[in-house]
């Protein structure tokens, strides 16, 4: 059996590992020092971002964030549906509630017409909401003007979800330096990792400031433990940080990767019946963090994105189901929902297939015969060819 491959797996460059031995021979080994400082100030000057605040998740970030705009218990907050729950879990940390908006078709991200339907309905209902959360999808950065106009005329700060998207342009912008903060990940799978960990975007210094006091136990300035605020403790170790400064050395390579995956598959695929991929409209420059594709069972005679995902599985070959939409969640059942069909839709029928930075020609190549396999076994298919 051949090893098996993964989706998305942490790829390590060079440095990393003496960044490490240099927090332990400093004995930095908590969650703050120097390559906390020096992580921080990468991303920031990365994202031309004004500050960023380096965190222990994306999901912490998203909480925080949620904080400081000045979410409450019983506020509505406005999210995208088509995403992981963890973009939508920190509005109910809060006792807030979510308020899905479904997809459009050509970045797969929140609909800004649809958001703006949204929006008059919450206001006209008597609650108007509190934030709104886009998220680039697989890297693919949203429709951000239309959503930051609409935002504006309502006056309602967007926190971008850009967990997915470092190294994402959208108009030659940075993801998560377009709206009021933006939130990162480095989980494991992302497009870099520190094995954990997070970070909060942000151009208003008091505003980051506040979320770095949050972050470290809401800790008043005295020489004993005074605290006048709820605290948390989401701050990222130095440890971490040092995997962090690493990994930002190599980002661009990444992103170069995962678009030449993206390509390969295209190249690869995109003649197959009922196979498309998700589209990158021209003022986009995505990270391509996963080359995602539609099977359209209608064109394909039966093959459907579990024909292929299974074919792959038995290979040994990991794949995985896009995004199940959050209005479509059992635990989010009960929560108010702007549906147009387009997310249900990818996730019926869309697949992302492996994109580590760290896979092989022959990988790749793999994985392009077994789908291939799968539509030349088509007995319908093939006798059409
Ligand atoms: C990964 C991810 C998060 C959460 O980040 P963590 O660092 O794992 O907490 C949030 N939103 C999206 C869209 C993600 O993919």
């Amino acid at each position: 059996m051949n090893n098996k491959m993964w989706l998305s797996s942490p790829h390590m460059g060079n440095a990393e590992f003496d960044l490490i031995k240099a927090a332990f021979d400093s004995n930095w080994i908590a969650p703050l020092g120097a390559h906390v400082d020096a992580f921080e100030e990468a991303l920031a000057g990365y994202t031309g971002s004004g500050y960023a605040v380096a965190l222990s998740s994306g999901t912490a970030a998203l909480h925080l964030a949620l904080i400081l705009v000045g979410v409450k218990p019983g506020d509505e907050v406005i999210c995208q549906s088509m995403t992981f729950s963890a973009s939508a879990n920190p509005i109910a940390y809060l006792g807030a509630t979510p308020v899905f908006v479904d997809s459009e078709r050509d970045t797969w991200n929140m609909d800004p017409v649809l958001l703006e339907t949204a929006i008059r309905e919450r206001i006209a209902a008597g609650k108007k909401p509190g934030a709104i959360i886009p998220v680039h999808l697989y890297g693919m950065p949203a429709k951000m003007s239309e959503i930051m106009a609409v935002a504006e005329k309502f006056d309602i700060p967007v926190i971008e979800d850009a967990a997915e998207a470092l190294g994402s342009l959208y108009n030659k912008k940075a993801c998560g330096n377009i709206g009021l903060m933006g939130v990162l990940s480095f989980n494991g799978n992302k497009i870099i990792t520190t094995s954990g960990g997070g970070a909060l975007l942000g151009n208003d210094g008091k505003q980051i400031q506040q979320a770095r006091f949050l972050a470290t136990q809401a800790r008043d300035a005295a020489p004993h433990y005074q605290h006048s605020h709820i605290g948390y403790n989401y701050r990222l170790s130095n440890i971490c940080a040092a995997i962090g400064c690493g990994q930002m050395q190599v980002l661009d390579d990444r992103v170069e990767k995962r678009r030449a995956n993206f390509d390969f598959y295209r190249k690869h695929l995109s003649l197959l019946p009922g196979i498309s991929f998700q589209p990158e409209p021209g003022n986009c420059h995505s990270n391509r963090w996963l080359t995602t594709l539609l099977i359209d069972p209608n064109i394909t005679n039966g093959i459907t994105r579990e024909t292929i995902r299974l074919a792959l599985d038995k290979e040994n070959i990991e794949s995985r189901p896009l995004w199940k939409p959050m209005h479509l969640q059992p635990v989010f059942a009960g929560a108010p929902a702007y549906v147009n069909g387009v997310s249900e839709e990818l996730f019926n029928n869309g697949l992302c297939l492996p994109s580590g930075s760290n896979l092989e020609a022959d990988d790749l190549a793999r994985v392009v015969t077994i789908i291939n396999r799968c539509f030349a076994e088509s007995p319908v298919l093939a006798e059409s060819h």
